[in-house]
């Protein structure tokens, strides 16, 4: 009974996390999504070279300069209002500071979702129709372009509109796709050594792809946290004590869940997801790596508001959070998850006396709040900002690879004293 009970209270946070989610301001990430990516791999990808807006609050059209003509899907999601437009993967080369808003689009972003597949995503001032969207051939020396044309309509036939396009079609360019996510849920070949029964640690690098993440000064949270996670992943390897898998280790889009399954999958013995964080201007300045583990009601409101901020990742690169399973059922196994979370802590209070030597930490550097990616209610798993790309000086240690070795082996070394000491406790039980 107790335990019943205790569910439904956990029901109502995951409920409530939630709601919270799909009214999470935007306003930080607006600005800093509408970078240029980093050039991929180019091969003989369709080369985008202009994007603008036309138009008004009432009829807003789109128009995307191409080198030749593309198939392309667009749909609408709702609950934050977007259009999503997949398109097959596009080598991006748009003036910097594309991504501004105009008449019915607030903003809009573009990138990789996974390997083959690129989408734009626009989020919306409220409610619109997709009229009319094309692709035009190159003619009277204007290049092929990408055409969606948005009509303002109300909410109910908003609403209408989404039924009527069939709800399956929500996540298109995922679920049609041979890859990125199935791959990413099952360890890769090479790491998957028959026999192999040394301990996993997954490791995490945030966002990725069409999600950049927070920015600054040019650098993408999305790029640093991956140079921080393959470093880490080096170092660990070294060893050779742990297989170490990576949730990415290329600039991919994984959604959060997929995330948490990659673990559960390999029933990892430690799950380590590395962000950095930015301080929205009119809040002053902050500074040092925080260690954030799960829990229903976040520790203090800074750590509210970047929970809220990481979980929007999916809602970024235009998943529709309403589809997403959301594993209740999972995340409330409470037992397991309540053993789970005194190893997350106790791995958190081990990983912050081996940084505070050789990192600057945040004045409060442990807290708590309901990251999505923390979920599994199985592996103990942490997530580290490992600072403040809004913070000059944190900026500074952010791309500087002196930092980055000496906080990457403390992390090391943290990993190695947890793990050490949980399988020797494994051990003694048999
Ligand atoms: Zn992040």
């Amino acid at each position: 009974m107790a335990s019943r009970a205790n569910q439904r209270v956990l029901l109502g946070c995951a409920l409530l996390c939630a709601a919270v989610l799909t009214c999470a301001d935007s306003s930080r990430l607006s600005a800093a999504e509408s970078q240029p990516q980093p050039a991929v791999a180019t091969m003989n990808f369709p080369v985008a070279s202009a994007a603008r807006l036309a138009g008004d609050a009432k009829q807003t059209r789109f128009i995307l300069d191409l080198d030749q003509t593309v198939t392309f899907r667009a749909f609408t999601l709702a609950d934050p209002y977007r259009v999503v437009v997949d398109v097959p993967q596009i080598n991006f080369q748009l003036p910097s500071g594309t991504g501004g808003g105009r008449g019915l689009i607030k903003a809009f972003r573009y990138g990789l979702v996974m390997p083959g597949g690129s989408r734009i995503v626009f989020d919306l001032a409220g409610p619109a129709k997709i009229a009319n969207s094309y692709v035009l051939e190159a003619a009277n020396s204007q290049p092929a372009r990408l055409v969606l044309e948005l009509e303002e309509v109300d909410r109910t036939t908003f609403a209408q509109s989404l039924s009527r396009d069939g709800r399956p079609e929500l996540r298109p360019a995922i679920a049609d796709a041979p890859p990125a996510t199935v791959s990413a849920a099952a360890p890769e070949p090479a790491q998957q050594k028959p026999g192999d029964e040394r301990a996993v640690v997954v490791i995490d690098p945030g966002h990725g792809g069409i999600d950049n993440g927070t920015q600054s000064s040019g650098e993408s949270e999305k790029n640093l946290v991956l140079a921080f996670g393959l470093a880490l992943r080096d170092r660990l390897e070294k060893n050779g004590k742990y297989r170490v898998v990576m949730t990415r280790d290329d600039d991919t889009f994984i959604p959060l869940n997929d995330r948490v399954k990659i673990a559960r999958n390999l029933k990892a013995a430690l799950f380590v997801s590395i962000h950095a964080d930015a301080l929205p201007r009119a809040e002053g300045d902050a500074q040092g790596a925080t260690i954030y583990t799960l829990s229903d009601k976040a520790s203090d409101a800074e750590a509210e508001r970047l929970a809220d901020a990481e979980n929007r990742a999916d809602a970024i690169a235009g998943f529709n959070l309403a589809e997403e399973p959301t594993d209740v059922a999972d995340i409330l196994i409470d037992l397991t998850q309540r053993e789970t979370r005194t190893f997350s802590n106790r791995f958190a209070r081990l990983l912050m006396g081996e940084m505070k030597s050789t990192v600057r930490m945040h004045k409060h550097p442990l807290k708590s709040a309901g990251f999505r990616v923390l979920k599994a209610p199985d592996v103990p798993s942490v997530l580290v900002e490992i600072g403040y790309v809004s913070n000059k000086g944190d900026l500074e240690h952010l791309v500087s690879e002196g930092w980055r070795s000496r906080a990457v082996s403390s992390m090391a070394q943290a990993i190695d004293g947890f793990l050490a000491k949980r399988m020797a406790t494994a051990g003694s039980a048999n």
